[in-house]
């Protein structure tokens, strides 16, 4: 069993040795969507799925599979990029993780 539903058209295609979620004649437009969307998150990181289809007229369904697929991720990673001084865990922002947050770190009394 090596067919598979394109997510963009629903046409049956062959995925082996093919490793993403669209036929091969969606998969330009796939491309050409994440790249609209990755240039308009590098400006907006924290855009709803609302805002980012109607500033780069992408399908929202479009939006969420590719969260899914988690193709924002490792952009997410790179440019945030913080991590807890305590544990090394990574925070969305200030110096520490929620955990160590509340254990007053580093506070010799
Ligand atoms: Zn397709
Ligand atoms: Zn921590």
């Amino acid at each position: 069993m090596s067919l598979k539903n394109c997510k963009r058209c629903g046409k049956l295609f062959n995925i082996r040795g093919y490793t993403y979620n669209v036929c091969k004649d969606c998969l330009e437009k796939d491309n050409a969507d994440f790249e609209r969307l990755r240039q308009y998150i590098l400006t907006h990181p924290y855009a709803s799925v609302l805002e980012l289809s109607q500033e780069t007229g992408v399908e929202p369904a479009v939006i969420t599979r590719f969260h899914r697929e988690g193709r924002f991720i490792n952009r997410e990673k790179q440019e945030g990029n913080l991590l807890c001084a305590q544990c090394g865990a990574p925070v969305p922002a200030g110096q520490f993780c929620k955990e160590c947050g509340t254990q007053t770190p580093r506070k010799n009394r």
